[in-house]
């Protein structure tokens, strides 16, 4: 096993094995761009390293015949006393984790070497400068010394000198703070700072490996979802400087606008810099269109690399780069993230220039950014006082209250506050407020800060750089020219236009939405780029997949909704919905009755008010199926609360004019109580012990059928019987439906041929899916209950219960209601499915639990087999994108 590659080794596939930066940069390297020469330590010594505490035994001498080929190459030895090879030491994992882990600069600078250096250069300021940074680094990543230690002494001696920037800070200067650090360093770990160069990468890399189980990497991965077991790689790269004088300097650069998708020059460059400067946004960067004036040679030839890489890489690129005494050499690059909108757009356009097709186009959107992009705006002509602007660095609308710092943030957060964060800037520290937060405010920083960037990756709202906004986080506290905005008070920001608002600024739909809802054609001259390149996309979808989409709708407004949106019928109509409001008293009735009679005659005021929702849903839906599923709850939720209700007794009778009605109502909630509701008398249960109730369900069905198809509509009808856990259940039911429905075809002269189905919810349905699909023209898995009952979590409490801590231990990354168990629950869907179809060749499938919405459940679904997915109205386009994404 080979554990360390030479960048002209590797290439941009090998992204398990080298990270990205690493596969990236050796693609570069092969590409023959100006990428300092070096070498990558892979994720399997990484992975060898953090199972064992050891590193690999081969490993050292791998290192040690690398970095002789380096030396060679250079011509110059690590830390060689007159004239230092210097590298870096650099994460670098398969998924980028923007700041999570370390990097160490300027190894091998010794008391010895920093001279050599000194003289090579011909600037003794650089040299020392860089040795005092290799001391801050080197102390606090790979010996563990406090950071601010290090700051307050860099602080303390520009104060003493009365100086703002680092950059006035003179050799002497320097030469005084590199002492001062390495007594730091000695004080606080008991051992001087290593001067043998071989000692300082050993050591970096090694604190490279311990980085990826540092605190803010675990969460960071646990947000994000990236698997624990990866490791990361490390990347040993020949230095190059970028702070060696105004004819130096660092950037970074996107191929296009990452925001809009634009092509055009953006990006952020600072003269004489180190890299570390730029993405910590620490000093102000110039835009990188600036750099034309400053260095001419260099800009164009960035500018062609660039556009070499966007066509290589048939993507946004970003890219690091360092102008070392006017020669320019590439330090990074990845496709770049974006915000949701520039990735709709970004696909189109590269569709448009012949770089992908439109299979490849769907992999660069996800239903998460289509999701975000059906967001609500900000109302533009809400009368709000506008604090300031800031760059939009990551789009939606967030309104909350402000806070100052991280702990706050999470606090409030907690007990149920939105909140924004608002800070100077923001440093992987802060990552646990940015996730708390509604939205992420900073004063400084550009597009590449650190809350820029990391924002974007959570699809959260995010304005940085907003200068005129004084940030006093040890006074809880913000001020924008006079105004004074506290811990606590509510502010809205924009992270489409970068506005930021005092108060709260009302919400508008999105174009987007206006789009799906038919309010605006994407034809239409005023119909923004964005409204287009979704509408191509979504193009791409419906071509492509497979999956059908239907809404799960219980009434005529939502199913006409649904259908603007793509619905292809009604995968779920909940009766129950029906039966709520006026219509309570009704039910209530029903449950009281004590005779037949009493029954039948709740039952037949029911029949024609459940007859009349049937035909303005089957006329909203006219010539799509509509699966209506027969009454589900537990009858105690139409009743009122035993608590209640007993107290309003108590008090009645203690007044001696207690009410027949309500002692006989006291009775049947007392009678219907049950400890365990969700496991009790509801399903198909309920219409096997209450006479009549299926039955007249089902006579409504068919007789709303009946009138729609006389009336030349075409009703599609299914009936769905629910929490059904063994054939025998759905048998009786489905010989008395057969009987209401041959009597209703007998009396009306109408062949009605509705479909009969069942709900897979319960495991032993699942189990015996087999059997059941003898008495099923079709299933339709109820994940919700399956989730449910799979797992034995109450699905109304555990969210609000132990779900925190159950995520924060990372038992599982997400709540199994969220996205489907594809090992639990999806493996009895993949059972039921392969049974129940060898019963039933054309047995029809679907899935209508909350599972049908949701971006990685569709790919599941798509997986096992079925043929469609039913959802909320709202989620309809998400889960069309995301069935033509898992076709493509
Ligand atoms: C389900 O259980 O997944 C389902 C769709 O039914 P309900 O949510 O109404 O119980
Ligand atoms: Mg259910």
């Amino acid at each position: 096993q080979k554990f360390v590659y030479d960048f002209t080794e590797g290439n941009k596939e090998l992204k398990d094995l080298l990270g990205g930066k690493g596969a990236n940069l050796a693609e570069m390297t092969n590409l023959g761009l100006p990428v300092p020469p070096g070498f990558t330590i892979t994720t399997e010594a990484c992975k060898v390293y953090l199972d064992s505490g050891e590193e690999p035994a081969a490993l050292r001498d791998e290192v040690s015949a690398h970095l002789d080929a380096l030396e060679q190459r250079m011509g110059k030895k690590l830390g060689q006393a007159d004239d230092p090879l210097l590298v870096s030491v650099r994460s670098g994992a398969k998924f980028s984790m923007p700041g999570m882990m370390d990097t160490v600069l300027n190894i091998g600078l010794s008391d010895a070497s920093v001279e050599g250096l000194a003289r090579q250069a011909g600037d003794e300021r650089f040299a020392w400068d860089s040795y005092r940074r290799l001391i801050q680094m080197f102390g606090k990543t790979v010996l563990g010394v406090d950071g601010e230690l290090f700051e307050d002494a860099l602080e303390a001696a520009k104060e003493a000198k009365k100086v703002t920037v680092d950059t006035d800070l003179d050799a002497a200067d320097l030469r005084k703070l590199v002492k001062q650090f390495k007594k730091t360093v000695t004080s606080e770990t008991g051992r001087d700072f290593p001067q043998d160069p071989r000692e300082q990468m050993d050591l970096a890399v090694k604190a490279v490996f311990d980085s990826w189980n540092g605190d803010r990497a675990k969460l960071y991965r646990r947000q994000e979802r990236i698997p624990h077991d990866l490791g990361t790689a490390v990347n040993i790269c020949s230095m190059v400087f970028g702070n060696l004088g105004p004819d130096s300097g660092t950037g970074v650069a996107f191929t296009r606008d990452p925001a809009s998708g634009h092509q055009g020059v953006y990006g952020d460059y600072l003269q004489n810099a180190q890299g570390e400067d730029v993405v910590a946004g620490i000093r102000n960067t110039v835009p990188l269109a600036d750099l034309e004036s400053i260095d001419n040679k260099s800009y164009d030839q960035l500018m062609q690399i660039m556009e070499r890489l966007e066509t290589h890489y048939k993507d946004l690129c970003d890219i690091e780069f360092t102008i070392e005494r006017g020669r320019l050499w590439m330090l990074q690059t990845r496709v770049g993230k974006r915000t949701a909108g520039a990735a709709f757009r970004i696909a189109t356009q590269l569709v448009d220039q012949g770089l992908i097709d439109e299979a490849e186009a769907l992999q660069r959107v996800t239903g998460a950014q289509l999701a975000q992009l059906m967001f609500p705006r900000f109302d533009e002509t809400a009368r709000v006082e506008r604090l300031g602007r800031g760059i939009a660095a990551s789009p939606g609308a967030a309104v909350g209250k402000a806070v100052f710092d991280s702990y706050t943030a999470v606090k409030w957060s907690r007990s149920g506050e939105r909140v924004i964060l608002i800070r100077r800037e923001t440093n992987p520290d802060d990552l646990d407020g940015m996730i708390a937060a509604e939205g992420i405010l900073t004063s400084r920083g550009g597009k590449t800060s650190h809350a820029a960037v990391v924002a974007r990756g959570m699809g959260k709202t995010c304005v940085c750089g907003a200068e005129e906004l004084e940030v006093d986080t040890k006074r809880r506290r913000m001020t924008v020219s006079g105004t004074v905005v506290e811990e606590g008070d509510v502010v809205s920001i924009d992270g489409s236009t970068g506005k930021v608002y005092l108060g709260e600024v009302p919400v508008v739909p999105s174009p987007v939405v206006e789009y799906f809802e038919g309010r605006m054609h994407a034809g239409a001259d005023d119909a923004d780029e964005l409204v287009r390149a979704v509408h191509r996309i979504m193009a791409y979808a419906d071509r492509m997949r497979r999956l059908r989409v239907r809404a799960n709708a219980d009434n005529a407004e939502d199913a006409l909704r649904a259908r603007r949106f793509g619905a292809q019928g009604i995968g779920l109509c909940r009766t129950e919905h029906m039966f709520l409001g006026e219509r309570r008293g009704m039910v209530e009735k029903l449950i009281l009755a004590d005779t037949d009679a009493e029954r039948e005659e709740a039952l037949k005021a029911l029949l024609p008010l459940q007859k009349r929702d049937f035909v303005e849903l089957f006329e909203a839906m006219d010539g799509l199926p509509v699966t209506v599923r027969l009454l589900d709850p537990p009858l105690h939720e139409f009743l009122p609360d035993i608590t209640e209700l007993s107290v309003r007794v108590a008090l009645a009778e203690a007044r001696k004019d207690a009410n027949e009605n309500d002692l006989r109502l006291l009775q049947a909630v007392h009678r219907l109580h049950e400890q365990n509701p969700m496991l009790g008398l509801r399903g198909v249960r309920l219409g096997l012990v209450i006479p009549g109730l299926f039955t007249m369900q089902v006579r409504a069905i068919a007789e709303a059928a009946a009138e729609r198809r006389d009336g030349k509509g075409d009703p599609r009808a299914e009936i769905m019987i629910p929490l059904v856990g063994t054939v025998q259940e759905l048998e009786i039911v489905r010989e008395e439906a057969e009987q209401v429905i041959a009597e209703v075809e007998a009396a009306t002269g109408v062949e009605l041929r509705l479909a009969l189905g069942t709900m897979i919810e319960l495991p032993r349905a699942a189990l015996t899916a087999g059997q059941i699909a003898e008495a099923a023209e079709f299933f339709s898995f109820g994940t919700n209950d399956l989730t449910q009952t799979v797992w034995g979590f109450s699905r109304d409490d555990v969210e609000a219960s132990f779900f925190t801590a159950y995520l924060e231990k990372g038992i599982f990354g997400v709540s199994p209601f969220e996205t489907i168990d594809k090992d639990g629950v999806g493996s009895l869907v993949r059972n039921a499915v392969a049974a129940g179809r060898a019963t039933r060749p054309d047995l029809k499938l679907g899935v209508c639990g909350e599972h049908g919405g949701d971006p990685e459940s569709v790919h599941f679904f798509h997986e096992a087999g079925l043929d469609y997915v039913s959802c909320s109205p709202f989620r309809i386009p998400v889960a069309r994108l995301e069935a033509g994404r898992a076709a493509a």
